[in-house]
């Protein structure tokens, strides 16, 4: 009866979204066992992770290796689809992101992402792109972090804990600290960013050369303006969202701090590859305005004025060929870590943490553990590598070198107001639908 049950579930689960491939094999085990998972780093996926299985009684550790939360950047914009996210995980998630983020300033372009507009001088009259399906929301990331932070119980997080290495055993998985303290647990989840060292374990024997982040070409400066000196600098262009384009140069900004602040990413584009031996490299004040001399308005290098000389190295995960190694699974910028240009990176790591919580909130024994991984690898990694490749090619548009636009405001423009709408309105609720049958159907089977 199984067997019948299984098979009428997957020609359901072909018929609504084709093939799903049977990647490793699966373990069996006792059932009704009570579990724990650890999760690697404390930045927005893996707290949102935090909250989504708090949510699911879902029982976990979240080990960070800072001594207490920390806050790299200042602003992020958060696209519908990860306010969605945060509805589904939790509605208070949502409520709190909504007290502290900022949209547009002027009335009316609320549902506008940016205005794309010639960096160079004089400007170019602001082209407007969005969808009436986005809303514009942007919030200072410590404003964000303050917020996923008071939702986690203070006794579920141990900081302080640098993760060297993880060790699988039969059954559980072994996690090495720098302090030389090891712990167990029964899987281990690494939203341990861009650089952690989760990913070598999950991809090093099958992919060796898919473990390095690859540098994009690209590096930013970041930095905040109080609103009204950039309103002094840019008049009423400061007061919404804005993609400066320039020729190998751009410059996203916004208001975030509920129109406080001016936040600015300023991204250059080089042929040379990082060298530096870190991802930040504090260089003069002149050699940064000297990467934006004569490619943009002075009214931008008066903005720049305000800026740290620090350039942030952009490096992605472009291609990821699985997110899971039996009961080790990656999440967020482990798994995707993508360029800025799409304002999505974040964003998808907070859909991973629905799909994630969703299903371990379904697990009932240790032995489903993988399958659950397995499943959160065929909805999410699609969808996210997608994202991570399309946000490398916006950047080329963003700085006037995509061959397809060139630096035709009009068709940059007009592209852009259908290029995103993909991401914004993508169906959350078919994926939790296509997890719960992928789970009836996988766990059926053993
Ligand atoms: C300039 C810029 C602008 C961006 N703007 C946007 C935007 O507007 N919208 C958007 O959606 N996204 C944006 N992003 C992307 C977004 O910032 C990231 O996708 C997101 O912050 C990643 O979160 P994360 O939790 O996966 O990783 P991280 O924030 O990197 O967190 C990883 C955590 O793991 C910890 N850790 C690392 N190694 C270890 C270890 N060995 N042991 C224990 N803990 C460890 C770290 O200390 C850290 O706390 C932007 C990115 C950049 C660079």
């Amino acid at each position: 009866m199984l067997a019948a049950r299984s098979k009428h579930i997957c020609g359901q689960l072909q018929a609504l979204f084709g093939h799903t491939q049977k990647k490793q094999p699966r373990e069996t085990g006792p059932k009704d066992t009570p579990f724990t998972v650890a999760i690697v780093g404390a930045g927005i996926g893996g707290l949102t992770l935090a909250i989504g299985l708090l949510k699911e009684n879902v029982p976990f550790v979240l080990y960070e290796a800072a001594a207490k939360y920390s806050i790299i950047g200042a602003g992020v914009g958060i696209g519908p689809n990860a306010v969605r996210a945060m509805t589904m995980i939790d509605p208070k998630l949502r409520d709190m992101y909504y007290e502290t983020s900022s949209g547009n300033l002027t009335p009316g372009k609320e549902n506008v992402m940016m205005d794309a507009l010639y960096a160079g001088e004089g400007f170019s009259t602001p082209a407007p792109f969005g969808a009436k399906s986005y809303q514009r929301t942007s919030a200072h990331r410590r404003d964000l972090l303050n917020h996923l932070t008071s939702m986690i119980p203070r006794d579920r997080v141990r900081f302080s804990k640098r993760v060297v290495n993880v060790r699988q055993l039969s059954n559980s998985v072994i996690i090495h600290f720098e302090d030389g303290e090891t712990v167990e647990h029964t899987a281990v989840i690494g939203a341990d960013g861009v650089k952690g060292p989760i990913r070598r374990f999950v991809l090093e024997k099958a992919f060796p050369d898919e473990v390095a982040p690859t540098f994009t070409g690209r590096y930013t400066y970041r930095f905040t303006v109080p609103i009204k000196e950039a309103q002094k600098i840019l008049g009423t262009l400061a007061d919404d969202a804005k993609c400066f384009m320039g020729r190998g140069v751009n410059i996203m900004a916004y208001p975030i701090s509920k129109g406080k602040e001016y936040n600015v990413v300023a991204v250059v584009c080089t042929e040379k590859p990082w060298t530096h031996e870190k991802w930040t490299h504090q260089v003069s004040k002149e050699k940064m305005l000297a990467d934006f001399k004569g490619k943009v308005d002075e009214r931008l290098i008066r903005l720049l004025d305000w800026a740290e000389p620090v350039q942030w190295s952009l490096h992605h995960h472009l291609s990821t060929p699985i997110y899971y190694n039996r009961r080790v699974c990656l999440l967020g910028d482990s798994a995707h870590a993508t360029t800025p240009h799409q304002a999505s990176g974040a964003g998808q790591g907070i859909e991973d943490a629905l799909i994630m919580s969703h299903i371990l909130g379904k697990v009932k024994s240790p032995h489903q553990l993988t399958v659950a991984f397995e499943i959160f690898d065929s909805i999410r990694r699609p969808r996210a590598q997608k994202v991570v490749e399309t946000s490398f090619e916006c950047g080329h548009i963003y700085s006037l070198a995509h061959p397809d636009f060139g630096d035709d405001f009009v068709r940059i423009a007009a592209h852009l107001n259908r290029r995103f709408l993909w991401i914004w309105e993508h169906d959350l609720e078919a994926d939790v639908k296509k997890a719960d049958l992928m789970f009836e159907m996988l766990t059926a089977r053993i």
